[in-house]
């Protein structure tokens, strides 16, 4: 079945499903009644997506990815296992994104900065003073109400295009003519999505695991964390939460996962115990700070990042002092002064992959780079350039690598994007 030809059709059989659930109910009916409507019956046939470019993980990166990619003219799937858009941003909690700005003047910009400072003024909010430099760098991050930034991420995609499916992930990955067919599933839904570009913003490079192409990964990893209010009222947008450290916190799998939920619920709970205040505000998940990251064609070291190596394919900058977190805490070390890392295309692309990116903090970088590079910020810029990449090759029926970086560079720019040394 192609959802190309029968998206009207299926969506008044859902909306059919859904009244009839809620009739069922209501004439106290078994709730089995209804679901012969619902996406997929159990052991049957699966629905079928084309997309030219599909984006997996619909957080920090991955949403900038998709809507940049629609924008550009593609049409673009984002696939998101979770229910809402945001990822760390809103999921996780940590809803102050950074660093926009760098020794004074702005080094990241586009569709994340666009999306950032919608939330703030319609959230009645203000943006830190960026004219002035500091060494204190979260005197810069953008307070952001992680709600609303989910609302109108989400509002993004839709009028960019972008076709959002929730509650799906992919189960396995396979070349296909064109590109790639991916094999998704969700509850009661199981979905192959055939598409020209892949991007992986998952996070953990999920898709490139599924390959089975290299990751790199730590013996031991940052902390992830939970977070979490304590006190009278929670003023979104108004104040960062609080925290509680998970240590061996791991992304990679439910099994992983489940654990790191466990043990941040656990601890938050010891600690409520003894303060005696209020819990206003718990994130829904452990946030993860570190898992796997890709062998991408380039790595970026420490020594690139420190020293503001401009690569020659460099498609976006980055910024913050390298922030690795460890059992005992986290002290950041700030840039010198004037320094503004770069991001080349090249570690956005998995070794001897054609027609695959990646996205977000699994970039393709040694581990202290990594503690810098995985922010916001730079998560959001690499996720337009990955965007734009993307549109392009999968209209020129080539590869990003194979594309002239000058045409990536122009589309960034039409999109507001800042591109080093253009
Ligand atoms: C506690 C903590 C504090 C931090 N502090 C700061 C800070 O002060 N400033 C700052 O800028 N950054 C900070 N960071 C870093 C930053 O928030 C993250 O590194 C960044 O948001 C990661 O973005 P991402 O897009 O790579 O991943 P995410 O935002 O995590 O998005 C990944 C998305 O992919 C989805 N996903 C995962 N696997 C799959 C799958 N298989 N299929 C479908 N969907 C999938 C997830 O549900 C999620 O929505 C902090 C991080 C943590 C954890």
């Amino acid at each position: 079945m192609s959802d190309d030809h029968t998206a009207r059709r299926r969506f008044l059989l859902q909306s059919a499903a859904g009244t009839a659930v809620a009739a069922a109910y209501a004439l106290g009916r078994p709730a089995g009644a209804a679901p012969r409507e619902a996406a997929t019956r159990p052991g049957g046939g699966s629905l079928t997506t084309r997309a030219d470019v599909l984006v997996v993980g619909g957080g920090t990166a991955g949403v900038i990815a998709a809507i940049q990619a629609a924008r550009a003219g593609a049409k673009t799937v984002l696939v998101e296992r979770a229910g809402r858009l945001g990822g760390t941003t809103t999921v996780g909690g940590v809803a102050y994104p950074g660093l926009f700005h760098a020794w004074g003047k702005q080094v990241i910009s586009g569709i994340g900065w666009e999306l950032v400072k919608r939330t703030v003024a319609m959230d009645r909010g203000t943006l830190p003073d960026f004219s002035k430099p500091t060494r204190q760098h979260w005197r810069l991050q953008v307070h952001v109400n992680p709600f609303l930034y989910a609302l109108l991420a989400e509002e993004s995609c839709l009028q960019a295009g972008v076709r959002i499916v929730y509650y799906e992930f992919p189960l396995a990955v396979a070349k296909a003519p064109a590109g790639w067919r991916v094999e998704c599933v969700g509850p009661q839904t199981r979905r192959q999505i055939v598409c020209r570009q892949l991007i992986d913003c998952t996070g953990g490079a999920d898709v490139v695991g599924l390959l089975r192409l290299p990751r790199l990964r730590e013996g031991a990893t940052q902390p992830g964390s939970l977070l979490f209010k304590l006190g009278d009222v929670y003023r979104p947008g108004r104040e960062q939460l609080q925290a509680v450290y998970v240590h061996g916190a791991d992304s990679s799998s439910s099994v992983t996962r489940t654990a790191a939920n466990l043990a941040g619920r656990k601890a938050l709970l010891s600690r409520l115990r003894k303060s005696k205040a209020r819990l206003v505000q718990m994130q829904g998940e452990t946030a993860f700070r570190e898992s796997y990251r890709i062998v991408g064609e380039t790595i970026i070291t420490h020594d690139d990042y420190v020293s503001g190596r401009r690569f020659d394919d460099a498609v976006c900058n980055a910024f913050y002092p390298i922030d690795l977190h460890t059992r005992t805490g986290v002290r950041p070390k700030p840039l010198a002064r004037g320094v503004v890392p770069t991001v080349g295309l090249r570690a956005l692309v998995p070794k001897n992959s054609r027609n695959l990116l990646v996205a977000g903090r699994c970039v393709s970088s040694d581990r202290l780079a990594n503690s810098a590079l995985r922010v916001q910020a730079s998560c959001m810029a690499m996720g337009q350039a990955a965007g734009a990449a993307a549109a392009l090759a999968a209209k020129r029926k080539t590869t990003p690598l194979a594309l002239p970086l000058k045409n990536i560079h122009q589309l960034l720019r039409d999109h507001g994007a800042i591109v080093p040394g253009a």
